[in-house]
């Protein structure tokens, strides 16, 4: 997506070869109208997938996956990643390692909000190494719905996570996927 991919090279900053600052549009202060382009990019390329609710995990997915819900006009669902205290009983948990905070999390799902047979478009804003969706998925097919669709707004195509989503057979996209950075380059893949 190349509104996308300019807005990177503008302000992104590599902060290593593997961690991407995108926190003037994206992880801290949001564009929302960019936000909006990207929700209805997912849902022209997830149209033909009979996605039934759109999926996330919180916070920096919260953005573009509450714009393409409403443009897809799907329900949308928030994966917990903080302890809480009134989500206690009842609820879906999964172990994932956060490849940002290096060390791992609890993400956490109430089944009552995944209908039996629902297909879920899960958006996120970062695949690497596919952790977070992989909890994410597990907790979806727990709550008894399928994944139908992967959507990362920034894929970094050179680490494992792209590869492994689509050796197990999910439908993924990613409207920007970099395949090498470092300090002063970004580059894309073609
Ligand atoms: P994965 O589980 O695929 O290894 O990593 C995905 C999660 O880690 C995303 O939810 C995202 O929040 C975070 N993440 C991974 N890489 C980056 C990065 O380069 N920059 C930022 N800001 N977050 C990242």
């Amino acid at each position: 997506m190349k509104l996308l991919e300019d807005r990177i090279l503008k302000e992104a900053k590599a902060l290593s070869d593997e961690v991407l600052l995108v926190d003037m549009f994206l992880n801290h202060q949001v564009d929302c109208e960019l936000m909006y382009e990207i929700g209805g990019e997912f849902s022209r390329l997830f149209a033909r997938d009979g996605i039934s609710r759109v999926v996330t995990i919180e916070a920096s997915g919260i953005a573009p996956a509450a714009m393409c819900a409403l443009i897809m006009k799907k329900p949308l669902v928030i994966l917990k990643k903080q302890p809480s205290l009134v989500l206690k009983n009842g609820i879906l948990q999964t172990e994932v390692f956060s490849f940002t905070k290096q060390k791992s999390y609890m993400l956490t799902l109430k089944p009552e909000f995944i209908a039996q047979g629902d297909r879920v478009l899960l958006i996120d804003d970062f695949l690497a190494n596919g952790e977070a969706a992989l909890g994410a998925a597990r907790l979806i097919e727990q709550a008894g719905g399928t994944v139908a669709g992967v959507g990362a707004v920034i894929c970094k195509s050179f680490m494992p996570g792209l590869r492994r989503l689509k050796d197990m057979g999910f439908h993924v996209e990613a409207l920007a996927s970099i395949k090498r950075m470092g300090a002063g380059e970004i580059v894309f893949e073609d």
